[in-house]
């Protein structure tokens, strides 16, 4: 019977190449892909494309934003947490590898080559705490690693396995010319979690509502966020994308604004507010627009139901920097 692995696959070149090593060994590969608010699978889909290999999305929001509450192992530099993430990633991997009847999974972590999730100590964490601990293998650096079941049991050929080690990208240049891989990624990237202006609001976000939806977090990604009031955030476009994005994301309780005849930011408060803090919406809605910043313009509102104009001086500048989360 044949043997069957499901790769948990990033798209970045560590990935491809540890499929490469279980294909070399003549075992049926899938990869593995997962997405949430903070990451998606367009890399993994292109570089699945590339190396002709089937490849599974699931969806790890809801389980993703529940461990985002307290990580257990914490956080990385930024809002990651990366030690946490990779185990429920592996968690959730080895439960289809279950479900399908395959017979291992495996990653293309390379042990050193991150300072905080792949040393040996986090390898061997997040594999125990995933519940799947004997069926993870790591191919790229295997032989460096305690033996895994599938090559206990004569699934895997460790010595066709690897011992990679580090940071250096040498051996894997090296691979990726003799497989006929030309096109990856940089290492680094595509994760909102490790990019500082994000993890500044979302930490934002948690520290005000613990229980943030999927809405809640897509607006993270669009425009500058000015925190008025303590329970009250104002987010307005800076240019013609961010306002099409904010636009599409609208909710029937939101206060929207807008210039009348004047180009300028959509400007949404997320579940509306009171009067007061629609003004100082409006006048930033002026500041960050092409009216005249030395006197009135008109912007038309859009909250509980009613539309109607209000006339506003521009907010000034002092207290936009005040209030802005950045
Ligand atoms: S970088 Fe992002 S996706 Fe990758 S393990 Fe860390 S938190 Fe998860």
């Amino acid at each position: 019977m044949s043997v069957k692995a499901f790769s948990l696959f990033s798209g970045g070149l560590d990935s491809m190449l540890a499929v490469k090593l279980i294909q070399d060994q003549g075992i049926v590969v899938e990869g593995l892909t997962f997405t949430t608010p903070f990451f998606d699978a367009r890399k993994a889909q292109e570089a699945a494309a590339q190396i002709r290999m089937p490849l599974k999305i699931e969806d790890l929001t809801t389980e993703h934003l529940l461990m985002m509450k307290a990580p257990r192992y914490g956080f990385g530099k930024h809002m990651n947490p990366c030690i946490d993430c990779h185990t429920l990633m592996l968690h959730k991997a080895g439960r289809i590898m279950e479900a399908e009847g395959a017979d291992f999974v495996f990653t293309g972590e390379v042990l050193g080559q991150r300072p905080m999730s792949q040393t040996r100590q986090s390898l061997h964490i997040v594999a125990k705490n995933s519940g799947y601990g004997e069926y993870v293998l790591r191919p790229l650096s295997a032989r460096l690693l305690p033996e895994s079941r599938p090559e206990r049991e004569g699934k895997v050929d460790r010595q066709k396995l690897l011992a990679v080690q580090g940071r250096s990208r040498k051996t894997q240049m090296e691979m990726a010319r003799a497989y006929g891989i030309k096109y990856y990624p940089t290492p680094a990237g595509g994760c909102l979690l490790t990019d500082p202006m994000f993890s500044r609001r979302l930490k934002d976000l948690l520290h005000r509502q613990p229980d943030p939806d999927r809405r809640d977090i897509e607006l993270l990604k669009y425009g500058r966020h000015f925190r008025i009031e303590e329970a009250v955030k104002v987010i307005v476009g800076r240019n013609e994308k961010d306002n099409l994005a904010l636009q599409s994301l609208i909710r029937g309780d939101d206060a929207v604004l807008k210039m009348m005849e004047i180009p300028g930011p959509l400007v949404l408060i997320p579940g509306g507010s009171s009067e007061e803090i629609i003004q100082e919406a409006a006048r930033l809605c002026v500041l960050y627009s092409d009216a005249p910043q030395d006197g009135e313009a008109a912007v038309q509102v859009t909250a509980s139901g009613k539309m109607y104009v209000i006339v506003v001086r521009p907010t000034e500048r002092a207290a936009a920097t005040r209030w802005i989360i950045q």
